[in-house]
């Protein structure tokens, strides 16, 4: 099952820009059915526990800083395949190299501010699920 599943995240430069609504047509239309979703604003605490594994990484505080900036839209989809199939849809981290009609070619405004997040495995896409949403959230 969880190979059918990965774990989205409107950032907030996208929310800002009212782009939730387009973002959310492009993954429907990509055949994705949305098994749980969620508006909120992550508090700093909160962003550096969902991306710990970047703790290392030079960008790390200002992803932070920039991810509990605004409120996100969070979600779980599902389709076969989800996680190669929403990384393709999304494009690569800097939407300057990303394809276009890829949601980041469309809609981030740069490599940070990039408009959306994509689970890059299906451990990561559970564990990213269930930090946002309990089992009876996901149906
Ligand atoms: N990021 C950044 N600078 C970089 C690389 C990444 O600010 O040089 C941010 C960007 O928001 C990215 C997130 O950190 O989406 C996580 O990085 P990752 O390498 O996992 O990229 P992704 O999986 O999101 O494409
Ligand atoms: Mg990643």
């Amino acid at each position: 099952m969880t190979a059918n599943i990965t774990f989205t995240i409107i950032k907030p430069d996208a929310v800002q820009s009212n782009f939730t609504g387009k973002i959310i047509d492009k993954i429907l239309d990509a055949g994705f059915r949305i098994k749980a979703m969620k508006y909120l604003h992550l508090s700093e605490k909160q962003a550096a526990e969902f991306y710990e594994i970047h703790k290392n990484r030079p960008f790390y505080n200002d992803l932070i800083k920039y991810m509990s900036g605004g409120p996100i839209v969070a979600a779980v989809l599902e389709k076969e395949n989800a996680v190669e199939s929403y990384r393709n849809l999304i494009g690569a981290t800097d939407p300057q190299k990303a394809e276009p009609g890829t949601i980041r070619n469309l809609f981030a405004k740069s490599i940070e501010a990039n408009a959306v997040h994509g689970s890059d495995s299906n451990e990561n896409a559970a564990i990213e699920s269930s930090f946002f949403f309990s089992k009876l959230e996901m149906f």
